[in-house]
């Protein structure tokens, strides 16, 4: 395979130097790290001999508190206690439409920050002061210089929300090696990019639920290749909402209304205590009101039964997104917390018709996986194979009539470069706007804008004869960078797509969504702009020969002909695509016969001009 080689900076190196690297796994409400010792890839703990990191920040004055420390604060000040800042990151201010108690300063389309004690924090610091924590535990543990670091972020994570985290990691001190997408990370956990067997693909579903959000992913391992063939999942959908559907259950079985919020608080705690213990023993008692409750495996798992549903729904749509059939899966790994309930992992095992893999701690197995990446690409390994990653939306410009053209469709491995050739639209056009657009549909003004750039100087020539070539190139960090070039005349101009923020989830969702709700339709609107954008090009035509060869048609022609073009141009304000087809038709009748009577005129002047001509010049001589 072509794509094989990607030169990592800092990899090549000695063969018996030894060098450190770490992977983080920066999620929203944990982080951790990890790193690889003899052979062996281990989580590090922090001097109380915890592993996982609250990813809370509390600013003060004085000093702030981080992880564990801040815990206390996310009640008592609320304001300057920073929790799920991952949901914040690569965000223009007006992106972030979901709830949260924050005072964000900033314009709307510049990454905001959280006013605090401690002054303005941005997503970019507030990250960079968890991973510096996290450092800190890394370089106590290891009492050696830490040469790179692998950090994990979603795959569906775009290109604003990567660089973001490149930036924090930056902030903090570390040498990013690589952003790794985190179900790739816990494939890699499981050794499954050690499969030897090079003759046959395989295929590999990462089942993440966390917290707050549910992630699915399809990886395929092919020729020692690893590439993300389809994402998936909700942004508001985790072990939060199975402790509020036992809380809703716990309410009716005790036949209660309302609960005023301190209550409420007391029934999600001890939800969500019976929900973690239920991992670990057949049934539990609820303290509640001082009443008690017991709730044992089966009623749980049909209590949580609709969100799992949900969880499957999307499992199934991201299959047919990767075109796979569930024979095709050899492995389902399970990944995040609420993976630990065992009515979780029954029904993924039912679904998916086979056991998930689920011997390593699901909290830690995405930092696992980072760390052993991160050991490969510092040199330390030599069966370092190369980890793909997908666009999460199609990639596209804006052609005439407001159509995008899709270069890079969603769910393309990346590294990816694809190039294509555009034209003219009118005659002596000197100049091309190139719109770069993210989404599914195929009217721009559906999808979101990414930029936008102008190719001047291309040499004055007849529409549709210029030659363009548009390239679209997503490196493996997915970052976009957009080239257009004049063939004949080589004038090229470019973009590097790095937004300074980026979609929010719930946008990307929608553009999704919206793009399988409304294919029919695109295809009709497309059709539609299509046939308008044709029928003004003749009409450009039109007028263009009648300046020089109206004298061709007697009055009575010449104002049929014009009143069929009107007629057009009437049709075109509208959106009628039949009348606009009838009143094309009716034009090309007239057009038909001018353009018949030119022909003839052109053919006599060509052999006229063959005749005087040659044969006066060469009389002449
Ligand atoms: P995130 O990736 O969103 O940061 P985690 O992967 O850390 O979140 O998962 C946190 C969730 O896992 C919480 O809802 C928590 O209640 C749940 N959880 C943790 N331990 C268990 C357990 N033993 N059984 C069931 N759920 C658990
Ligand atoms: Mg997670």
């Amino acid at each position: 395979m072509a794509l094989l080689q990607i030169a990592e900076p800092g990899q090549s190196s000695a063969p018996h130097e030894h060098r450190v690297a770490i992977g983080i796994d920066l999620g929203t409400t944990h982080s951790l790290v990890a790193t690889v010792r003899s052979g062996q890839a281990k989580v590090l703990q922090d001097e109380h001999g915890r592993v996982l990191l609250p990813s809370i920040v509390h600013y003060a004055k004085e000093q702030n508190a981080y992880g564990e420390e801040a815990k206390p604060f996310v009640t008592r000040d609320p304001k300057n206690t920073i929790v799920s800042v991952k949901r914040f990151m690569g965000r223009s201010k007006a992106d972030i439409k979901f709830q949260h108690p924050y005072e964000l300063v900033g314009a709307d389309n510049e990454m905001p920050a959280f006013q605090t004690n401690a002054g303005p924090k941005t997503p970019v610091e507030i990250s960079a002061d968890i991973l510096k924590q996290l450092k800190l535990r890394a370089e106590d543990s290891i009492q050696q210089p830490i040469t790179g670091a692998v950090i994990t972020v979603p795959a569906y994570f775009d290109e604003a929300q990567r660089q973001a985290t490149r930036d924090a990691a930056q902030l903090a001190g570390l040498n990013v090696l690589r952003l790794l997408n985190e179900p790739t990370a816990a494939a890699v956990a499981y050794g499954l990019d050690q499969e030897t067997n090079l003759s046959t693909d395989r295929n590999y579903v990462i089942y993440d639920l966390g917290g707050g959000t549910f992630d699915v992913s399809i990886l395929r391992f092919s020729q020692g290749v690893f590439e993300v063939l389809a994402t998936g999942g909700h942004t508001a959908l985790g072990g939060d909402d199975l402790d509020r559907l036992i809380v809703k259950w716990a309410k009716k079985q005790l036949n209660l209304d309302e609960l005023d919020d301190a209550e409420h608080a007391h029934f999600m705690v001890t939800a969500r205590k019976a929900k973690e213990q239920l991992s670990e023993q057949a049934q539990v008692q609820l303290h509640l009101l001082d009443q008690v409750i017991t709730l044992n495996r089966p009623t749980f798992e049909s209590i949580i039964q609709v969100a799992l549903e949900r969880t499957i729904t999307v499992c199934k749509r991201v299959l047919r997104d990767a075109k796979l059939e569930l024979s095709d899966i050899q492995n389902v790994v399970l990944v995040g917390g609420s993976t630990r309930s065992y009515a979780v992992q029954n029904v993924v095992a039912e679904v998916f018709q086979q056991e998930p893999l689920c011997t390593i701690n699901p909290d830690e197995v995405v930092a696992i996986g980072a760390a052993i990446t991160a050991n490969q690409l510092v040199g330390n390994s030599q069966d370092g194979s190369l980890l793909l990653d997908v666009t999460p939306l199609s990639l596209g410009l804006e052609t005439m009539g407001g159509l995008v053209e899709r270069l890079i469709s969603r769910n393309t491995a990346i590294p990816v470069a694809r190039r294509q050739e555009f034209t003219t639209y009118q005659d002596g056009q000197s100049a091309m706007l190139i719109h770069v657009v993210q989404g599914e549909r195929d009217l721009v003004e559906h999808c979101r804008s990414l930029g936008r750039f102008v190719l001047r100087g291309i040499p004055p020539m007849t529409a549709g004869q210029a030659r363009i070539e548009v390239t679209f190139q997503v490196d493996a960090d997915g970052l976009l960078a957009v080239s257009a070039r004049e063939t004949t005349s080589g004038v090229e101009a470019h973009i590097d797509i790095k937004p300074s923020y980026g979609l929010s989830d719930t946008d990307m969702e929608r553009l999704l969504l919206e793009g399988f709700q409304h294919a029919e339709e695109d295809k009709q609107l497309r059709h539609l702009q299509e046939t308008k954008v044709e029928a003004q090009r003749e009409l450009e035509a039109l007028t263009q020969a009648l300046k020089t060869d109206a004298n061709l048609l007697n009055d009575t022609q010449l104002s049929e002909l014009q009143q069929a073009q009107q007629k057009l141009a009437d049709q075109l304000q509208g959106q009628d695509l039949q009348a606009i087809e009838q009143a094309v038709n009716q034009l090309k009748v007239h057009s038909d016969a001018f353009a018949a009577l030119r022909m003839n005129r052109h053919i006599d002047h060509a052999l006229k001009g063959t005749k005087l001509d040659d044969w006066s010049n060469s009389t002449s001589e």
